[in-house]
């Protein structure tokens, strides 16, 4: 049997980060456009998610290897990491 194997990146988060300004940080220097925010939790940038053309946030942890994210978007609760590609809600 194949144990589910706990994600010790949000097990361990240290306190919540969210957005600082409701834009994504990378778009907005270029005047590109996003559909949703994400807020990383290890440096607190906040960029734009997979439904968005840039898909600044996957772009990031692939660049940073800042593993989680949370939905910045209002009345969603969750944190995502990439790692292990794990869910969780807060
Ligand atoms: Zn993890
Ligand atoms: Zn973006
Ligand atoms: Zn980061």
């Amino acid at each position: 049997m194949l144990k589910r194997t706990l994600c010790e990146h949000l097990a361990n988060l240290p306190q919540l980060r969210t957005a600082s300004q409701y834009v994504c940080e990378e778009c907005v220097k270029t005047g590109d456009s996003w559909l949703h925010l994400r807020t990383c939790q290890t440096c607190g940038v906040t960029l734009c998610c997979d439904s968005s053309p840039n898909k600044h946030a996957t772009k990031h942890y692939r660049a940073s290897s800042h593993p989680v994210i949370a939905s910045a978007e209002p009345g969603e609760q969750w944190l995502w990491c990439y790692v292990d590609e794990q869910m969780a809600t807060y």
